[in-house]
């Protein structure tokens, strides 16, 4: 039978199936149950109203979404996620997820291993925020009453987290490109020795916004200097350590990431994951003395280590950690394989999108990018002249089924004079497939610039 036209994947759903037999015959062995009778009528009727509902979305799997930081998981992953579901295994404890917490420890080995540690603490989190929380919690707990410092285009969860720990933030101011200015982060880092002190400096390896990465190599001869503790923020572009085609600098920079005390890496950006899968890591293993607790109730089908003597969140999606295991055994973390060749993809899109901005005499776009995001500002008289003509451009665009989004950045990144900032177009071309899209993308982008003139 021909299937018609459709553009999501249905075909994986009889794997599905096959993959549920196999879980349910592990429990064969049980005495019959009668689950509760499914009225089969009322759930479609309400699925199918559901996915009526979910019709109101951008198209986030399709090329043309090259907006936000939406990437479609991996079928894989979707499979993995659903089959687990049907035990809902809970990683805190292994009475709650015993096969769980084993695939979420061999999973998070594999991301650490990119980074050249073997031993290490590390686990999932529900995204980067969390696992950045954690990071920054270890990190006041080693040093109480101590500032952690950022750059003013780190991710602002930094500072919220910071007000959330009433540890003490600073932003240090970035270069044209995005990325940390060492001799202002080392101006502050002399009066720093003098105040309070800093207790932390986070590197953002993939800023959210531009794709920026802070120069690591330079931060970490500071941090010879004046010993502060160096997290890297890589929630996005963590996996971009695989990839080989990187400029000089990125290249430095990811090359070094496993210098640093902690890492953040986010599998639900850039690792193929459903959203609920952050995942955060300590060079030191010893940091994990500071999650020590004793729950009266939790942690007795085994003296091995469960996850929740490690982990700030008590609860967590078992499933989680089976869909990013799978995902890893199908597409393995390593250089020059499927993995690294996707996000080479990206790159590579980024690259030629980049290019074709500069033949088009209204944009202006910043320098060429270090990972997979591209942005540019357009031409006007005035900033809010700019402004306007680039939220104009971005609504013809998506009515023409190409979604793009905005960003409010520093004028300076696209050449212009003056302080401030300017509204920006912004494009994140996360997907492989973006890659044989520039061309179309260009055309739609010529006709929203003609239509907004
Ligand atoms: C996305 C992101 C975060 C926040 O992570 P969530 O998974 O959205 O909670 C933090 N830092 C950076 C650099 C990010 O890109």
């Amino acid at each position: 039978m021909a299937s018609a036209k459709t553009q999501l994947d249905k075909d994986s759903l009889a794997v599905l199936r096959a993959a549920v037999d196999r879980l349910d015959a592990g429990f064969a062995a049980l005495p019959q149950y009668e689950p509760a009778a499914l009225d089969a009528r009322a759930l479609e009727t309400i699925l199918l109203e559901a996915a009526q509902r979910m019709q109101d979305n951008f198209p986030y799997f399709h090329p043309l979404y090259a907006g936000q930081m939406l990437k479609p998981p991996h079928p894989i992953a979707r499979l993995a996620y659903a089959m687990a579901m049907y035990i809902n295994p809970n990683n805190h404890a292994l009475d709650g997820g015993r096969a769980s917490s084993a695939l979420e420890k061999e999973a998070v080995a594999e991301i650490a291993a990119m980074f050249g540690w073997g031993e290490f603490l590390g686990h999932l989190t529900s995204g980067g925020t969390f696992a950045n929380l954690e990071a920054l919690w270890v990190a006041g707990q080693l040093a109480p009453g101590k500032k952690v410092l950022a750059s003013k285009q780190a991710h602002y969860t930094h500072s919220r987290i910071s007000s959330v720990l009433r540890l003490e933030f600073e932003a240090v101011a970035c270069d044209d490109l995005g990325r940390m200015d060492l001799a202002a982060l080392e101006a502050k880092l002399k009066q720093g020795s003098v105040g309070g002190g800093v207790a932390t400096v986070v590197a953002t390896l993939g800023t959210t916004a531009t794709g920026s990465v802070d120069p690591l190599p330079g931060l970490l001869d500071l941090k010879e200097r004046y010993n502060f503790r160096l997290h890297a923020d890589a929630a996005y572009g963590g996996y971009f350590t695989l990839a080989g085609n990187l400029g000089p600098e990125a290249r430095a920079a990811f090359d070094r990431m496993g210098e640093c005390d902690s890492i953040v890496i986010d599998p639900h950006k850039h690792g193929l994951q459903p959203y609920g899968c952050g995942c955060v890591l300590f060079r030191d293993a010893s940091v994990g003395r500071f999650y020590k607790h004793d729950s009266p109730y939790t942690y007795f089908s085994s003296g091995d280590l469960h996850l929740g003597e490690i982990t700030l969140e008590c609860s967590r999606a078992g499933a989680a950690a089976v869909a990013l295991w799978a995902t890893q055994k199908l597409l393995p973390l390593e250089k020059g394989g499927e993995f690294a060749q996707r996000l080479e993809a990206s790159r590579a899109a980024a690259l030629a999108l980049h290019a074709k901005l500069q033949t088009e005499p209204s944009f202006l776009p910043a320098s060429a990018p270090e990972l997979d995001i591209v942005t540019w500002a357009v031409r006007g008289k005035t900033a809010s002249e700019a402004s306007a003509r680039a939220r104009k451009i971005f609504e013809e665009a998506a009515k023409r089924n190409l979604h793009l989004a905005l960003a409010e950045l520093p004028r300076r990144f696209f050449g212009l004079g003056g302080q401030g900032t300017v509204t920006a177009l912004r494009s994140v071309l996360m997907k492989p497939e973006h890659k044989d899209w520039v061309e179309p993308i260009a055309k739609i982008l010529a006709e929203a610039v003609e239509k907004a003139g």
